[in-house]
C-alpha cells in the first residue's frame, strides 16, 4: 500500500519534471474571464499565477488613497515621485487562493470595486507606470513555468512566450459577467448600465493608449468566450498547454 503511494506520487514528481516548462501568456479585453481561466490552468498544471491587472489596480487605489487623481488627471509628478515607495505582493490564502497587497496590507476586496476600476486604465496608461510595472513580473517569469494575463503579456511582457491566447467576448456579456461578480460581493448599488459603461470605457482607453496599447499578438490564438462554458474554455485552453509541451 506504502509502496503504491510512494511510486505513484513519484511517478507524478517524475512526469512533471519531465514535461518541459513554457511561459503562458493570457491578453484579452476587460471581465472576459482570462483571471479564471488563467487561474484554474495553473493550479491544473502546477505553474505560478500572476494577475498583472491586480497591480495596475494597486498602483491606483495608491493614488486615490493619497488624492493624487481629480476627474480624469493623474497628478504625474507626484506619482512618479511615490512610485519606489509602492510596493506590490501577492500572498497565497489559506483557502490558496492568491490575494494582492500594497505596502505589506491586503487589499485584494478594495482593488476590485467601482472606484479603482474606474479610474484604472487613466494610471495604467502612464509610461513610467507601465515600465515599473513590465520590470517586475518579467522578473516573476524569468524563470518560466508562470501563467500571466493582463494586456500586454504577449506583446510588451513575454513576447517569446510559448503560449500566447488573446480573449474576448461581447461587451455585453462581459458586463453581465462582471455585474453579478459585484454582486456577489454585495455590491447592490452599481447597476448593470454602469457596469457596461465601464466596461467600454476601460476597452477604449486600454486599446487606444499610446503607451502598449492593448491588441492581439501576431502569433496569438484567439479565442471568444461568449458562448462558452467555464469548463469548455477550461479545456480548450488545457489541450492548447497540453500541444506545446508535447
Ligand atoms: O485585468 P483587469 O481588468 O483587472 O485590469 C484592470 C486594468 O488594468 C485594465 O483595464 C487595464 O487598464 C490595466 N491593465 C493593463 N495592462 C495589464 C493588465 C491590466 O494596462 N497587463
Amino acid at each position: 500500500m506504502y509502496l503504491s503511494l510512494w511510486l505513484k506520487s513519484n511517478f507524478n514528481f517524475l512526469s512533471k519534471m519531465k514535461k518541459k516548462l513554457i511561459t503562458i501568456a493570457i491578453d484579452g479585453h476587460s471581465s472576459c474571464g482570462k483571471s479564471t481561466m488563467a487561474k484554474s490552468l495553473a493550479k491544473r498544471i502546477g505553474y505560478a499565477y500572476i494577475d498583472t491587472g491586480a497591480m495596475y489596480r494597486a498602483v491606483t487605489l495608491y493614488c486615490l488613497e493619497h488624492d493624487m487623481i481629480k476627474g480624469d488627471e493623474v497628478n504625474k509628478p507626484r506619482l512618479r515621485r511615490h512610485m519606489p515607495k509602492i510596493e506590490i505582493t501577492f500572498q497565497v490564502n489559506d483557502e490558496g487562493k492568491s490575494e494582492t497587497y500594497l505596502n505589506g496590507k491586503n487589499v485584494e476586496q478594495e482593488i476590485r470595486g467601482m472606484e479603482v476600476s474606474n479610474k484604472v486604465s487613466l494610471v495604467s496608461a502612464i509610461g513610467f507606470v507601465r515600465r515599473a510595472m513590465v520590470a517586475q513580473q518579467q522578473a516573476m517569469g524569468e524563470h518560466k513555468g508562470i501563467v500571466m494575463d493582463g494586456r500586454d503579456i504577449g506583446t510588451v511582457v513575454f513576447p517569446n512566450a510559448e503560449l500566447k491566447v488573446f480573449i474576448t467576448a461581447s461587451a455585453e456579456v462581459r458586463a453581465e459577467r462582471r455585474f453579478k461578480e459585484l454582486q456577489s460581493k454585495g455590491d447592490t448599488t452599481t447597476t448593470l448600465a454602469e457596469v457596461l459603461e465601464n466596461v467600454l470605457e476601460r476597452d477604449r482607453i486600454d486599446t487606444t493608449r499610446k503607451e502598449s496599447p492593448l491588441r492581439q499578438a501576431e502569433d496569438a490564438l484567439l479565442l471568444d468566450n461568449s458562448n462558452l462554458t467555464l469548463e469548455e474554455q477550461d479545456e480548450w485552453l488545457y489541450n492548447e498547454y497540453l500541444k506545446k509541451v508535447k
